[in-house]
C-alpha cells in the first residue's frame, strides 16, 4: 500500500531511496530501461521520477511511463512536468490524465531553451509560476521543484537564487530535489542557507555516480557541478579504462551518500541514466549487504 501523501513520508520515517529515469527514445532501449526497473524494484524505493523534455509529444512520453510504472512495477512515480514554452490548458490537460491514472505526485519544472528551435509562446516563466498554478488547482497534488546547491547557472549569485527558490515552496512546493553535486560541502552549506531563511521542506541531495570520463564532462558543462580535484585526477589517470572509472564513481557515490545520510540528508535521489549496476551497488553497500 502507498502512503496517502509522498510529502508526509519523506518529512516523516527513515530516509528515502528514490530512482531518476527517462522515458527509452527507442524499443530497444525501453526494454533496457525494464530490466533496469526490474533490477532497482527489489531496492523499494519510496518513489521513481521520470523527466520529461520540452513539447506535446515528450510530455505523452513521460505520462506513458508515469502510468505504467505503478501497473508493471508497483512503484510510486512522480511524473517531471516542465512548463516552458506550454500553455496552461496543456498543463491542466496533463495533469488530469496523470490524476485519472492514479499518478499524484509531480516535479514542477520550468526546463531549458530548446537548443535549435523557436520556442513556443507559453504562459509561465519561472518554475514557481508553475507550482503556484498546479497548487491552486489540484490542492490534493504532491509538488516537487528543483533546488541548485551550486546555484542555477543563470542566476545572478546563489543568493538571489536561494531567494527566487523560497518564492518556489511558499507558492506549494512540498519537497525539493536538488542539482547533481559532487562536494557534500555544497550541500550541506546550501541546506544551511535555505534553512536560514525559512525553507523548511525536505531537500533531497540528487547524487549520480560517475560510470565514463567523457558522460561525467558533459554532465559538468549541462550543470555547472564541481569535481573535487581528487577525483578530477583519479578518473583522468584512468580515463582510458572504463572498468576503473566505474569503480572510482561507485565508491565516491557511495561515500558521498553515507556521508549525506550520516549528517541528516531525508534521502538520496539517484539520476540512474536508466542503469541498474552503479546505484544498486551504492544502495546494497549502504544496506550493509
Ligand atoms: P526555476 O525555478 O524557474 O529557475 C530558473 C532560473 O530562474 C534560476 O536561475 C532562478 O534563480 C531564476 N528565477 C526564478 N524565479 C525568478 C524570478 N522571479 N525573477 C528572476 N529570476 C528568477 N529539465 C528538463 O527539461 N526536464 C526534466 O525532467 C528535468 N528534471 C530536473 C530534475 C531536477 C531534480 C533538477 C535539479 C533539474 C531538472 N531539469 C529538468 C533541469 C531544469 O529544467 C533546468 O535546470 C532549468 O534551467 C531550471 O528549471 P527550474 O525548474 O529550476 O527553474
Amino acid at each position: 500500500m502507498l502512503p496517502a501523501r509522498l510529502s508526509e513520508r519523506l518529512s516523516s520515517g527513515p530516509p528515502s531511496f528514490s530512482f531518476e529515469f527517462f522515458p527509452p527514445p527507442t524499443a530497444e532501449a525501453e526494454a533496457e530501461l525494464w530490466l533496469a526497473i526490474d533490477e532497482l524494484t527489489v531496492l523499494q524505493p519510496t518513489f521513481v521520477s521520470v523527466t520529461c523534455g520540452a513539447g506535446g509529444s515528450k510530455r505523452d512520453k513521460t505520462l506513458e511511463l508515469a502510468l505504467q510504472l505503478p501497473r508493471r512495477s508497483g512503484l510510486r512515480p512522480v511524473a517531471h512536468l516542465v512548463c516552458r514554452g506550454s500553455k496552461e490548458e496543456e498543463v491542466a490537460s496533463t495533469v488530469q490524465r496523470l490524476i485519472a491514472g492514479g499518478v499524484h505526485d509531480v516535479l514542477a519544472l520550468r526546463g531549458d531553451a530548446p537548443r535549435d528551435a523557436d520556442e513556443p509562446a507559453g504562459d509561465f516563466k519561472y518554475a514557481s509560476e508553475l507550482v503556484r498554478y498546479l497548487r491552486t488547482r489540484q490542492p490534493g497534488l504532491c509538488i516537487g521543484a528543483a533546488s541548485y546547491p551550486e546555484g542555477h547557472l543563470e542566476a545572478s549569485t546563489r543568493e538571489a537564487d536561494l531567494l527566487h527558490l523560497k518564492e518556489k515552496v511558499l507558492a506549494g512546493s512540498d519537497f525539493l530535489i536538488t542539482q547533481i553535486f559532487f562536494d557534500n560541502a555544497f550541500y550541506f552549506d546550501f541546506v544551511h542557507r535555505a534553512r536560514a531563511i525559512g525553507i523548511t521542506v525536505p531537500i533531497i541531495p540528487g547524487i549520480m555516480p560517475i560510470t565514463n570520463a567523457s558522460q561525467l564532462e558533459r554532465f559538468i558543462q549541462l550543470c555547472g557541478a564541481t569535481v573535487p580535484q581528487r577525483l578530477r585526477m583519479a578518473i583522468s589517470q584512468h580515463a582510458q579504462d572504463r572498468v576503473a572509472i566505474a569503480q572510482l564513481g561507485i565508491a565516491h557515490a557511495t561515500a558521498q551518500c553515507a556521508d549525506l545520510l550520516a549528517r541528516g540528508a531525508p534521502g538520496i535521489h539517484f539520476y540512474t541514466l536508466n542503469r541498474s549496476r552503479a546505484t544498486r551497488a551504492i544502495l546494497m553497500a549502504l544496506k550493509g549487504r
